[in-house]
């Protein structure tokens, strides 16, 4: 039955109801194609939203660069600052809606869709308090000047110009806004392609940025296909720099679509994170938080540690309590209250994920819970851990973004050896180290190859904390300064007085 027989607030009602347009130059436009979005929990359509190609991508940088060099390239601080206020003050007011296209569109529980809502606000709220901070230097003038005591240099932080964002589905909302608010800070503007598979959200926010009063151009919104709208604006000569956040693969194909003007590039990719649980972890601590580095959001999540390193003097004990709450956790709807894991986003996705599970105990790994779909519509996977894991298999070398843990049974305490399997993986995003022993915690996080590593749990990203991959993860940093700092250009001045 439609959402499982669970109700939706009259406004999220009315808006899967409207017409889902293109948002280009303060417009909605016809796009020139159209797709259906599923409720992947049920596997029902919930409404059809407009698509749009290289023509449309061309009218959304040309809508994007005239408010870049006019409006929004001249607004003042206080202003751009007021504005990115006030859509935050919006999307407040329409918190409800935004959790709830979350949680339809892409499945995730309540529990994760409230946060990101609150989370993203939070997020618009910190780069509109930022743009005041955004400070040049003064630097001594060089030699050759005639006399340096009568020169000046110092530097300008500019925005650097029109930037392409795409956005994958698995956090749709919280992964559009955390590219859109440092690049609006900044002086950007945008066009934003949503995931194909997730669109509803952004579609929302596009409606709340009209209503806050953006001029027109400044966020332009093009849904459509990755190969399609994706590919049109990673290689568009007018975009000035692309930030992506999806898969290693489509990474590398941005970078060579890229290379036609030399945009600058922000990737942030895939992910095999590392958890590594000493012999005197807190167990009690342990359990419950090893388990949801695995199957937070179903497991579709970037940061997931999913390669689990376990003492042996602790593995049994471990793996026990582990299974017991992976066979606690309730899968259902997203707008169920009780549900701590969703759907897989979709058939394909979830055929590859029970792929990898047939693998695994096909290469010799002891399954010791889920390993199944639960027998309903949707594709609900139930938590799955194994043990007995070996380097080689690929349940422990490939990102299978899903709900499988592979635990590895670890004889050494020798800090470089724990490193050195830590590290084997091209990838290098997220990691949690496990241990009462904070000097055997920091110093094992030095040997970490990642950009974000935690100390007894795992995943603690925020909105001012830098997080980034090392690796085949990708390149830069989102949230904190860095964050900004991807969306602003350095240009030194100096003037002979
Ligand atoms: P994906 O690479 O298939 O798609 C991501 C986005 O890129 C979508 O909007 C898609 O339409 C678009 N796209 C696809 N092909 C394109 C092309 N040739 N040119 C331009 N755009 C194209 O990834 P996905 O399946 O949507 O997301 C899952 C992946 O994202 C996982 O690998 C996950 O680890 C990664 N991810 C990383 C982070 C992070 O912060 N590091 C966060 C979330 C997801």
């Amino acid at each position: 039955t439609r959402f499982d027989g669970h109700a939706i607030a009259p406004q999220t009602e009315a808006f899967l109801g409207q017409t889902h347009k293109l948002l280009i130059g303060g417009e909605w436009v016809e796009g020139s194609g159209e797709m259906e979005t599923l409720d992947p929990a049920t596997g029902l359509a919930l409404t059809t939203f407009q698509t749009g190609g290289k023509a449309e991508v061309d009218k959304a940088v040309a809508a994007a660069r005239k408010a870049f060099d006019g409006t929004w390239g001249r607004m003042t601080v206080a202003a751009r600052t007021a504005i990115l206020h006030k859509l935050a003050r919006i999307m407040e007011e329409n918190a409800t809606l935004l959790t709830e296209l979350d949680i339809l569109d892409n499945g995730m529980p309540r529990f994760i869709a409230g946060l990101t809502t609150s989370n993203v606000v939070e997020m618009i709220d910190y780069y509109a308090g930022a743009i005041m901070r955004i400070e040049g230097t003064t630097i001594a003038p060089p030699r050759h000047i005639a006399d340096e005591t009568e020169a000046l240099t110092y530097t300008l932080r500019e925005p650097v110009g029109v930037a392409g964002q795409i956005v994958p589905w698995n956090v749709p909302l919280s992964t559009a806004i955390l590219k859109m608010a440092p690049a609006l800070a900044a002086g950007c503007t945008v066009v934003v392609k949503p995931s194909e598979m997730t669109p509803l959200s952004v579609l929302a926010l596009g409606q709340m940025i009209c209503d806050a009063g953006f001029p027109e151009g400044v966020v332009n919104i093009v849904n459509g296909l990755g190969a399609d709208a994706g590919a049109a604006l990673s290689e568009h000569p007018g975009v000035d720099k692309i930030s992506f956040t999806g898969s290693t693969v489509t990474g590398k194909r941005i970078i060579a679509a890229s290379m036609g003007n030399l945009k600058r590039v922000s990737l942030e990719l895939g992910g095999k994170s590392p958890v590594m649980v000493m012999p005197d972890a807190d167990l009690e601590l342990a359990i419950p938080g090893v388990s949801m580095a695995t199957f937070f959001l179903q497991g579709q999540n970037c940061m997931a540690g999913t390669r689990i390193f376990v003492h042996e003097s602790i593995h049994d004990q471990l793996v026990e309590g582990l299974a017991g709450f992976a066979n606690s956790m309730t899968l259902g709807h997203g707008l169920d209250m009780g549900s701590m894991q969703g759907p897989m986003i979709s058939d394909a996705h979830s055929a590859k994920v029970m792929s990898y599970i047939e693998g695994a105990k096909a290469a010799g790994a002891t399954l010791v819970a889920g390993g199944e779909k639960l027998d309903r519509p949707g594709n609900f996977i139930r938590p799955t851990i194994f043990t007995d894991c070996t380097p080689d298999m690929a349940v422990t070398r490939e990102e299978i973004f899903g709900p499988v843990m592979a635990i590895q049974k670890v004889a050494t305490t020798d800090l470089d050896e724990l490193a050195a399997l830590a590290n084997d993986t091209p990838y290098g995003l997220s990691g949690s180290v496990w241990t009462k022993d904070l000097s055997t915690a920091h110093r094992l996080v030095k040997r970490i190859r990642s950009g974000h590593v935690s100390i007894n749990c795992h995943g603690a990203v925020g909105t001012n904390i830098p997080f980034g991959g090392y690796g085949e993860s990708g390149w830069g940093r989102e949230f904190g300064n860095e964050g900004l700092d991807a969306y602003l250009e350095t240009k030194a001045v100096t003037a002979r007085l």
